[in-house]
This record gives C-alpha cells, sequence and structure tokens, in this order.
C-alpha cells in the first residue's frame, strides 16, 4: 500500500464491530485500467471516478491509478472534483456536469475543467473567461443520439462559425457518449458515431472523446484521443454478452449472527416467502438492503440465489426476503461446526460477482457498486488478498 502511505478510511467502522467487511483491490482496478489503457493505445485512458469512483472511495482508487500513470479523471459534480484536486494537484480532472451559474471561478481556481453541455452552459463559460486575462479551458459535449446531455448540431455548427466565441471558449475536447455500447449490434452505435464523425469535421484541431467502458469494447475506431472507462475499471463486465475480461476488484463478506436448526415447514423471513423443505441449517447474516443487498435479489424461494462462503466451496442459497439488517441462507451444505458466529458469508466475491447480483436484482453492476452502504469495515489491499484482517486497534480504519 506504498502509494497510499497512511489514511484514514472514510466510512470505515472498525473490524470488530461490523457488521460486513469490504475488501477493495486497488491492484486489481490498476491492472483493469492498464488493460484498457494498452488495448487504447496510442489513445489516452483516463478514469472515471465520479460518485466516489462507483462507491469504492474515490480518492484512494484515483491515488492508486494516478500512482499507476493515469493522468486524466472525471467526476460528475464540481463538488467530487474539488475533493480529487486536494489530493491530486497536478492531474487533469473534468466536470462532467459542468457548470451552475456563479460555479466558473471555483472550476477555474482549482483547474477543474468543466464539460459543458448546452449553450447555457457555454454562455456562462464565455461570459467568465471575457473577465480572465487568458481564457481557462473547458470541454464541449455534443448529443449524438442519447438525448441527454450535449449540444446537436446546429449548435456546433454556431460554434464553428463563431471564432470568438470559440477562442473565448477555450475547448480542449470534444465529446459525446454511447446509449447502447453494451449492445453492440445495435444500430443507434452506428447512428452516434456517424454524427459524431459530423460534428467532429467541425473542431478537427480538438481532441476527441466518446467510449465509456462497453465503448471501448466496440472497437479502436471509436477510441479517437482519449477514453473514459468507469464501471469495467471497477470489474463490471463490459460485453455483458461476452465473458468478462476484468478482474474482480470488491469482496463483501457479512458476518454471521445466528445459526440455527431448521426443519420442514418453517418460514423464513418475511411474508413467509421461503419454506424449509427439509432439516438443515440457516445462517442470518448482518446484511441487508440498507447496505446496498438489494431486496430484489432474495425475493423469496422462487429465486433463491447461490453464494460462496468464505470456505471457498460450499453453496450457500439466500433464502427468504432480504430484510433491512439482515439476511437468511441455508448453510446445510457446509459441515457442523466449521462456521459460527461472526463468521463472514462472501456476499459479493468469486461465487457471486458484481455481475451476478445485478442479474439476480434485475439491475446493472453500476447499481449494486453505487449502493454498497456505510456501515462496512473497509479495507484497501493490492491484489493478492492478504487474508483476514486483523483485529488490532492500529488497524482499524486505517490503510498502512
Ligand atoms: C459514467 C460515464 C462514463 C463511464 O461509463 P462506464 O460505462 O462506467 O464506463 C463515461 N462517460 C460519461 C459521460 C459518463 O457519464
Amino acid at each position: 500500500m506504498s502509494s497510499l502511505g497512511t489514511v484514514a478510511i472514510p466510512n470505515s467502522v472498525p473490524v470488530s464491530r461490523a457488521g460486513a467487511i469490504l475488501t477493495i483491490d486497488l491492484g486489481a482496478i490498476v491492472d483493469n485500467w492498464k488493460t484498457m489503457r494498452d488495448m487504447v493505445a496510442p489513445a489516452e485512458a483516463s478514469a472515471v471516478v465520479k460518485a466516489d469512483a462507483y462507491g469504492l472511495g474515490a480518492i484512494p482508487v484515483s491515488q492508486a491509478l494516478h500512482a499507476a500513470g493515469c493522468k486524466t479523471f472525471f467526476v460528475a459534480h464540481i463538488e467530487e472534483g474539488l475533493a480529487l484536486r486536494q489530493v491530486l494537484p497536478d492531474v487533469r480532472i473534468f466536470i462532467l456536469h459542468g457548470t451552475f451559474p456563479g460555479t466558473e471561478a471555483i472550476c477555474a481556481a482549482q483547474k477543474l475543467v468543466p464539460v459543458l453541455s448546452g449553450m447555457a452552459q457555454v454562455q456562462g463559460w464565455t461570459a467568465f473567461n471575457q473577465t480572465q486575462d487568458s481564457p481557462d479551458p473547458c470541454a464541449l459535449q455534443f448529443d449524438s443520439g442519447m438525448t441527454r446531455l450535449g449540444m446537436n448540431q446546429a449548435e456546433a455548427d454556431r460554434l464553428r462559425d463563431d471564432g470568438i466565441l470559440l477562442a473565448t471558449l477555450n475547448p480542449i475536447l470534444i465529446m459525446s457518449h454511447f446509449a447502447c455500447a453494451d449492445e453492440p449490434e445495435h444500430p443507434l452505435n452506428a447512428e452516434q458515431i456517424e454524427r459524431f464523425s459530423q460534428i467532429r469535421k467541425n473542431f478537427p484541431d480538438i481532441p476527441a472523446s466518446f467510449a465509456q467502458s462497453p465503448g471501448i469494447f466496440l472497437g479502436a475506431d471509436v477510441h479517437y484521443d482519449l477514453v473514459r472507462p468507469g464501471i469495467a475499471l471497477y470489474g463490471g463486465n463490459p460485453q455483458p454478452h461476452l465473458s468478462n475480461p476484468m478482474k474482480q476488484v470488491v469482496t463483501l463478506s457479512a458476518k454471521i449472527i445466528q445459526i440455527q436448526d431448521v426443519d420442514a415447514p418453517q418460514k423464513v423471513g418475511y411474508g413467509a416467502s421461503y419454506i424449509v423443505s427439509k432439516p438443515g441449517r440457516q445462517a442470518t447474516v448482518s446484511i441487508g438492503y440498507a447496505d446496498g443487498f438489494l431486496r430484489s435479489i432474495g425475493n423469496g424461494s422462487e429465486r433463491p440465489c447461490m453464494y460462496g462462503c468464505a470456505l471457498g466451496k460450499y453453496k450457500i442459497p439466500l433464502v427468504g426476503r432480504i430484510s433491512m439488517d439482515l439476511s437468511t441462507m441455508d448453510i446445510s451444505e457446509v459441515p457442523e461446526g466449521q462456521l459460527q458466529l461472526g463468521d463472514t458469508i462472501d456476499v459479493i466475491g468469486e461465487f457471486a460477482t458484481i455481475d451476478d447480483l445485478a442479474n439476480a436484482g434485475q439491475t446493472i453492476p453500476y447499481e449494486i457498486l453505487t449502493r454498497l452502504g456505510s456501515r462496512f469495515h473497509r479495507v484497501y489491499i493490492n491484489s493478492p488478498h492478504p487474508g483476514p484482517e486483523t483485529d488490532s486497534p492500529n488497524k482499524d480504519n486505517v490503510v498502512s
């Protein structure tokens, strides 16, 4: 952990008292970034660390990536950019949401580059830059077919035709965003690429960026000058139709509070949605939907989910509904006596990836990660996993 030094980890509960342990493998994040860096060269690979690096900790994640050579970061909010600037004084930081009126000066003062997505933001930046000795840089976002953020072709033409406006804006990047990159055959991909290529003709000397994680896997012709991976850094599958080329980053291990023998026809959990069918053993563990272990993952007896446990080789189905703070699991396969109070069962890990959980909960891995709660003991490691944490007071809350 040399690159991190010794820093207190926000949102980390001492391990002895925590209900679950969230382990974040910074080495795997760095390896995932290097995989994409090598794939897209000579284009540059940035890192998208918005929403606290998808819930995994923007500061430690960005520091590890910076130490590995990443020089450009994207966040959504100005506030996220300000926090990152405190620890990384020299990197490029783009603000995806751009500016709100009156925030231009703080962006410029902290060298945060706003991504301007409409003529109102453009006018705000122009007016601010007219008060400056030299214009501060921005990025310009164009809509190529998603209709979420970005200026249209007519606005792109207006900017091209007004040289003074463009010079006052000082754009250093033009960008757009794919709506369907995770479906390579979707016809909108080709439409978006075509529209962006028209827009780029207006700004031939300005570097361009289009691809997020799944976009990167669409091929070299959409890498342009800079790519913007997010989810793939954190282990999400950028090509949901193919096997995942990324390393898993997150392990979430929930502690057992109670073990009990069960027999048919006992009912388990809220709504009595699960009925025990044969004698066995059940563990009640300290993780629930308030921790981001989504209620939709459980959903009663029709869809029991399989989880690997800390012991590695047993199937541990989730049974009954997920409560706010608790889940129940069938540990009948684990030999009696092997699991005890305080032992952990992995609910995210080798046997249940963030993509598996997303499928079970009818959502996407992005939501699994960004919903992760604040009641965990957090551990940052470089791969490989160093084994169980000790409970010494110095190790609680601290990376060393
Ligand atoms: C979130 C975001 C990204 C990263 O997307 P992933 O699919 O997580 O790689 C890239 N660009 C923009 C504009 C985004 O909003």
